[in-house]
């Protein structure tokens, strides 16, 4: 997949353009300079402007170019990972504090949604539905665990509950959270980086970093200029090409694809998902989808774990999303789009610093629309001098992909293909 050739879709279409920011220019000295203006970076930005630092953010490309600009929206509690994924790991009194600070995470975002009036059209309420009796019956015990471990509520809602606010026969019932959500994904990075920019941030835009040179003062470098600065922050997701390899060789890129069908009319869009809440379901390649304020249905799904685009992917868009709305067969797909997600082996976020001064978060594994904003804000924590919250993250351990960067991916599209194998047969 050649990302520059992938349009941003329907997200680019609909969301008030943010004027266009200028390419670093020959040398600057910042406190912070942060790589990459995505969810990560801007929260980081952000909190570290607000407190008296002088920040420059270098982005390759544009502001939500990435991750953030192209993602399904669903705003969900907990990690890429099971808790049991987190227990096993760090133990259980630390996971619990990590599902603790996943909450929180929820809680940033729509106060950061409030506080700078960022219009990203929020809406309240996620279902993770099952198709195999097998993935009901790990959602009910998860929600039974999610009450009695976390302190969380979740609600089952059998199949007919369902049916009453989910226009579809394909699954078995449903684990309702009505504390995740769902929103317009640039719509809401444009507002952080506005936000960002209010409160003094540097963002240049077209300057990529071609290297980080360790030291006292990092620097970090693109074609045409270098800020030299107290402390880096790499937040580049899965694109960061070579400028940290250490932490490269930890994520796999994985391509998944969202469509948005013409607009169907209000009534027909609210027919479908008459509560409005976004919908994903359990499969290893899983399906998700929500609906659009122009009442089109965003249907998102296809992974992908080559760097070329799939092949008849509007073709296997449509499939996908007549398996769940049957009545959708006529209707047209006008905006396709995708991206990469950065999976960790395990899952789990991989937060932490590569050396002193030189901070890092990746390995959302496609769960980072809420938990980006409270990484950037313990990035700007410790940077600040209490590292506590980040130095929770920092105890994950996380193995490189086995194979290196040449072999990972054959490897992983074998394990691929025995998930996907079980989820079509048990
Ligand atoms: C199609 C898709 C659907 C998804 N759906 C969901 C979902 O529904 N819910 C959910 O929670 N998560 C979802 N995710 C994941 C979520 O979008 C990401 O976890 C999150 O946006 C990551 O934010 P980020 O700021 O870390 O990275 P990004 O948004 O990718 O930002 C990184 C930025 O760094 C820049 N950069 C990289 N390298 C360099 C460099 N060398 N120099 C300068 N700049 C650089 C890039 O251009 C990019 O703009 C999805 C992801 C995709 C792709």
């Amino acid at each position: 997949m050649s990302a520059a050739a992938l349009p941003a879709g329907w997200y680019a279409a609909s969301a008030a353009p943010l004027p266009p920011q200028p390419a670093l220019e020959g040398r600057v000295r910042a406190d912070v300079c942060i790589l990459g203006a995505g969810y990560t970076g801007l929260s980081a930005a952000l909190d570290l402007a607000e407190a008296g630092y002088r920040v420059v953010v270098l982005e390759a490309e544009r502001i939500g170019w990435g991750a953030s600009g192209r993602n399904g929206g669903q705003a969900i509690v907990g990690y890429g990972c099971e808790m049991d994924t987190l227990e096993g790991l760090v133990g259980r009194e630390a996971a619990r504090t990590l599902f603790d600070l996943s909450r929180e995470a929820m809680d940033l975002l729509r106060a950061r949604i409030a506080r700078h009036g960022i219009a990203c059209d929020w809406r309240d309420g996620h279902a993770h539905v099952p198709i195999r009796p097998r993935q009901e019956r790990a959602l009910r015990a998860g929600i039974v665990e999610m009450a009695e471990r976390y302190g969380y509520p979740l609600e089952w809602w059998d199949r007919a509950r369902l049916r009453e606010v989910l226009a579809s026969e394909r699954y078995l019932g449903a684990m309702y959270d009505a504390n995740s959500g769902h929103l317009h994904p640039l719509e809401y990075a444009f507002g952080l980086a506005r936000a960002a920019l209010a409160a003094g941030v540097r963002i240049h835009e077209g300057s990529r970093v071609t290297a980080l040179v360790h030291g006292a003062r990092p620097r970090l470098r693109t074609a045409r200029g270098e800020v030299e600065a107290d402390f880096a922050v790499l937040a580049g997701n899965a694109w960061l090409r070579g400028v940290a390899p250490e932490l490269e060789s930890r994520v796999m890129p994985v391509g998944t694809y969202i469509a948005a069908t013409a607009p169907l009319g209000a009534a027909r869009a609210t027919a479908l998902i008459r509560n409005g809440m976004a919908v994903a379901d359990v499969n290893w390649a899983l399906d998700y989808f929500r609906l659009s304020r122009d009442h089109r249905l965003l249907f998102g799904g296809r992974a992908s774990y080559s760097s070329l685009p799939p092949p008849n992917l509007r073709g296997t868009m449509r499939r996908r999303i007549r398996a769940v709305f049957p009545q959708l067969s006529g209707v047209p797909i006008e905006y396709l789009w995708g991206g990469y997600v950065d999976i960790s082996l395990n899952r789990a976020p991989h937060w932490g610093r590569l050396a002193p001064n030189v901070y890092f978060a990746q390995g959302f594994s496609g769960h980072g629309v809420a938990t980006t904003g409270l990484a950037g804000r313990l990035i700007a924590e410790a940077i600040r001098g209490q590292s506590g919250r980040l130095d929770l993250f920092a105890r994950i351990p996380h193995a490189p992909f086995p194979g290196g960067r040449l072999l990972r991916t054959p490897l992983l599209v074998l394990a691929m293909a025995w998930y996907k194998l079980r989820d079509a047969l048990w």
